[in-house]
């Protein structure tokens, strides 16, 4: 391993270093903890850079992709994905985007009400295709409670379960379209192990009473996901040991072919797979007092590791001196360089005699890290992304953030 402090003096701060050992473990480890005929799909949208998305596809065809956009295509097919590997799913799938991912070989889509169905079958139409649809199911009940609750409410995803079945016409006579099966994903980051498997045995008896009601014999039902990662915080990936043989119960009962692939099962993860295989380094630009409490101030922040203080939420970041014991020190604000008080990346952080130049590391920051966040924000540079495997630089590279023209130019 190569020490982060050697790392930071090379390529800077703030920067990212992924381990794509790591991420290679990670997805040994889920895929270990399902059934051998089920598969997952990799949401890109937690670490879509290409090396990772390489790593995750790995050999077999086991780890496929779900992506949301031309952009997210575009890496997927980069890192070795076929059009065949692809899940595209999303609220707001345009023409021209799905024109796009048709082209490329696309031909599964997760598909939120008639409309969206509609625009997906017109699209597969004017290319002379048929597209496999899943319905995305928002259930009216669940089971877990959990971090990131996705179903039950008012939503802009999915088919409110409670009203489906009445649509049964209006959504198998689609032109360009074949129902091919339902996609859930009723949660993210469960608690525990028992509501992650609470939670798959509803939705897999849910897909089951709408196989029946919908008349429709299903070839794919995605599941959706709820693994868990700690992120930003010290701590290990939960081992999901009962997984296996609870989704393969649930499974014979209510799919009884799906052994032999009819229909097939897959389920979905981001965080699980690649959260413990980044660590991010800031460095201390400046420390100060103010009416009693101490500030800490950041060389990145929220436009650094933005994920979730993005959206509102102040991450309970824990922060270690490089290398060094984690310290019971004092509390301190941990705040970024932009010029807004929203730029908190943790409250109350304990930090032993920080000072400008300590190099500062966030453990388990391999999801959602860079491109949640507001990178453009006030211009800085976008982080160095350093990619190791074990011991190995692998690559190093930074996104560049540049406009183009598309009309009129530049004023001189
Ligand atoms: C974001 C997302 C995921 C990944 O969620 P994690 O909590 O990172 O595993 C999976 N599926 C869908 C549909 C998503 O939107």
């Amino acid at each position: 391993m190569i020490g982060h402090t050697e790392l930071a003096k090379r390529f800077g701060t703030p920067a990212y270093v992924y381990d794509l050992d790591r991420v290679r473990a990670a997805r040994r480890d889920l895929l270990a903890a399902l059934p051998d005929a089920m598969h997952v799909f990799y949401a890109a949208k937690a670490n879509p850079h290409p090396e990772i998305l390489r790593e995750m596809r790995g050999r077999g065809d086991r780890c496929r992709a779900e992506i949301s956009s031309v952009g997210e295509l575009a890496a997927a097919l980069e890192a070795g994905f076929s059009g065949a590997d692809i899940l595209y799913t999303g609220p707001g799938k345009t023409d021209e985007e799905l024109t796009e991912a048709l082209a490329k070989g696309v031909r599964l889509f997760s598909v939120e009400s008639p409309g969206d169905l509609r625009r997906v079958g017109a699209a597969a139409g004017r290319l002379g295709v048929v597209a496999d649809c899943l319905l995305r199911v928002n259930s009216v009940s669940a089971s877990a409670t959990t971090s990131i609750r996705m179903t039950g409410v008012p939503s802009q995803f999915g088919f409110d379960s409670e009203t489906l079945p009445a649509l049964r016409e209006e959504v198998t006579g689609v032109p360009g379209t074949n129902v091919a099966g339902l996609h859930f994903f009723p949660l993210s980051n469960a608690e525990d192990e028992a509501s992650l498997i609470a939670e798959f045995r509803h939705t897999i008896e849910k897909a089951a009473e709408l196989q029946e009601r919908l008349g429709v014999r299903f070839r794919f039902v995605d599941i959706g996901g709820g693994f868990s990662a700690p992120y930003a915080v010290t701590g290990e990936r939960p081992v999901y040991g009962g997984l296996r043989e609870a989704l393969g119960d649930a499974l014979d009962t209510h799919f009884p072919g799906w052994r032999d692939g009819g229909p097939r099962i897959a389920c979905e993860s981001g965080r699980y797979l690649v959260g413990d295989s980044g660590t991010l380094l800031v460095g201390v630009v400046n420390v100060k007092e103010s009416r009693g409490r101490r500030f800490v101030i950041l060389d990145g922040g929220i436009n650094t590791f933005g994920g979730m203080s993005g959206l509102g939420r102040i991450l309970p970041v824990s922060v270690q001196p490089d290398e060094a014991v984690p310290g019971t020190g004092e509390p301190a604000m941990l705040v970024g360089p932009l010029c807004t008080p929203g730029d908190v990346l943790g409250r109350d952080v304990a930090l032993v005699d920080p000072a400008p130049g300590d190099l500062l590391t966030v453990p388990n920051a391999g999801a959602y890290g860079v491109t949640a966040s507001l990178l453009m924000f006030l211009g800085r540079p976008a982080p160095a992304e350093v990619v190791v495997r074990g011991p190995e630089v692998v690559s190093v590279s930074r996104i560049e953030h540049l406009r183009t023209y598309v009309h009129g130019q530049a004023l001189r």
